[in-house]
């Protein structure tokens, strides 16, 4: 059993593993930047350390750091939560050499998986379905745009080591081809230091489903219902539910079947999540595969009553989890509100100080946040607030409780999505479950 974990993360995610160490009767180190010396995982964990100035450079992806806070403080693994360092291979490499447990996948795993390009051929391997398109780094213009057309347009262009939306450009005809190619391989570049990029058919009105799962090193694959994650704005998700409106029990096993394929090809173990498209007529195509804890990972839980950071952490310390294996049953629904601080209609992020909060409350509400009345919020990291979880006996008693408690919920002196999600909710299509990817495109809230 570890002794001392520390989480290589901050806001609302680094609390949540807090609050998992603490169930396991384990110590947690916090490591925190200068900015951050008042945000609340600071203070709710045993230890918390500066690891330098607000830039994330210099701090949460500053990998001698918190190397050094975890061997000041004598933490044996590290949890690095989703984004910053969560996804990189080489700090995962250099944990283990310095004998720290990394609760994670191994540097290898992340590589391989990713990787889009070589996620998209490990799916091939596992006969799990994927998009038309290209197999290989796109080197030869001629070439692409004549895969392009033989698909049809319009295709899409992503970034192999994509992330954030970063690097994605649909293109709908072949003279956009060149101009959008160049545009999208420079994004890349910067926001990678990698300008790869594949392309793959479009799909007009699709919807995006995931799978988690849980893999232990003793061969134990643990899939869960599905999450639905189409409402979405530029790409990023905004709200997510569990289960989908759209997946028949068929789908769902098929969907489980494929993850656990694509999971057991390579041998993985820890959180991972296997990203789908599923189009109107019921096919689903494999995306990407996240291998991290997600940030809608809570609605899973609720309503599989599994804690899922939790297993997260005992499977690094080598634990069998097959007792989870009653557990991928599922009651009731579930749906999660990013809040961000953010223009509700315009999605421009929205700093200052949080003058007036009040929180919802009751039953059926979870609410996971790292925010309090008089908090600052800092403007070098992303606009999450707070994570609004709701459940309900089924979809419809979600949505009136979701209701309920978006309207209770108050936080003055900075913008929120708040306005913007009571919105959603009295929307028709919304309420009967008809959405795609494509839904705030489409609908004019304010
Ligand atoms: P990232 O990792 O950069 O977030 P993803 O591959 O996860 O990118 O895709 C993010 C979103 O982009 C999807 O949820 C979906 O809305 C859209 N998308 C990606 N690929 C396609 C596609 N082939 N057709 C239609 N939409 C797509």
């Amino acid at each position: 059993m570890f002794k001392k974990v520390l989480i290589a993360n901050r806001g609302e995610i680094a609390i949540r593993i807090i609050n998992a160490l603490k169930e396991l009767g384990i110590k947690s180190v916090a490591v925190y930047s200068e900015a951050d010396r008042d945000c609340l995982h600071t203070q709710m964990a045993d230890e918390a350390i500066c690891i330098g100035p607000p830039h994330p450079m210099q701090s949460y992806l500053n990998i001698t750091s918190i190397l050094s806070a975890a061997e000041v403080t004598g933490a044996e693994a590290i949890h690095p939560g989703y984004g910053f360092l969560a996804e990189n291979p080489k700090f995962a490499e250099i944990c283990q050499e310095c004998g720290l447990v990394f609760i994670g996948p191994s540097a290898e795993m992340m590589e391989k998986l990713g990787d889009k390009i070589s996620a998209r051929k490990i799916a091939t391997q596992a006969s799990v379905p994927i998009l038309q398109g290209t197999l290989d780094p796109i080197s030869d213009l001629k070439e692409a745009i004549k895969i392009a057309k033989k698909i049809k347009f319009p295709v899409i262009l992503k970034a192999a080591a994509g992330g954030g939306g970063r690097g994605m450009r649909i293109v709908t005809s072949e003279e956009d081809f060149e101009n959008v190619f160049l545009s999208a391989s420079s994004e890349a570049e910067k926001a990678f230091g990698d300008g790869r990029l594949y392309l793959e058919k479009y799909l007009e009105e699709p919807r995006h489903v995931e799978i988690q799962i849980l893999a232990d090193t003793h061969k134990n694959i643990i899939c869960f219902p599905e999450r639905d994650c189409s409402i979405q704005r530029r790409h990023q998700k905004l709200i997510e539910e569990s289960p989908s409106p759209a997946v028949t029990p068929s789908i769902r096993k098929k969907l489980m079947d494929c993850a656990e394929k694509l999971i057991k090809k390579v041998g993985y173990t820890g959180a991972a999540t296997v990203e789908f498209l599923l189009d109107e007529d019921g096919n689903f195509y494999f995306m990407e595969v996240n291998t991290r804890i997600q940030v809608e990972h809570p609605v899973t839980e609720i309503i599989t009553s599994t804690d899922i950071v939790k297993n997260q952490i005992l499977i690094a310390q080598g634990e069998n989890i097959s007792y989870l294996k009653k557990k991928t049953d599922f009651h009731g629904h579930s749906i999660e509100f990013r809040v961000n601080a953010e223009d509700p209609q315009k999605f421009i992020p929205s700093v200052g100080k949080i003058e007036t909060l009040r929180f919802p409350c009751g039953i059926g509400v979870r609410l996971d946040t790292h925010i309090y009345q008089g908090y600052n919020i800092p403007p070098f990291y992303d606009s999450l607030l707070a994570k609004l979880i709701v459940w309900g006996e089924n979809r419809k008693e979600a949505i009136s409780r979701s209701r309920r408690a978006l309207s209770s919920f108050i936080i003055e002196g900075v913008k929120t999505s708040i306005p913007l999600y009571l919105k959603i909710l009295e929307d028709e299509s919304f309420v009967n479950g008809a959405f795609s990817t494509r839904y705030l495109e489409r609908h004019i809230f304010f």
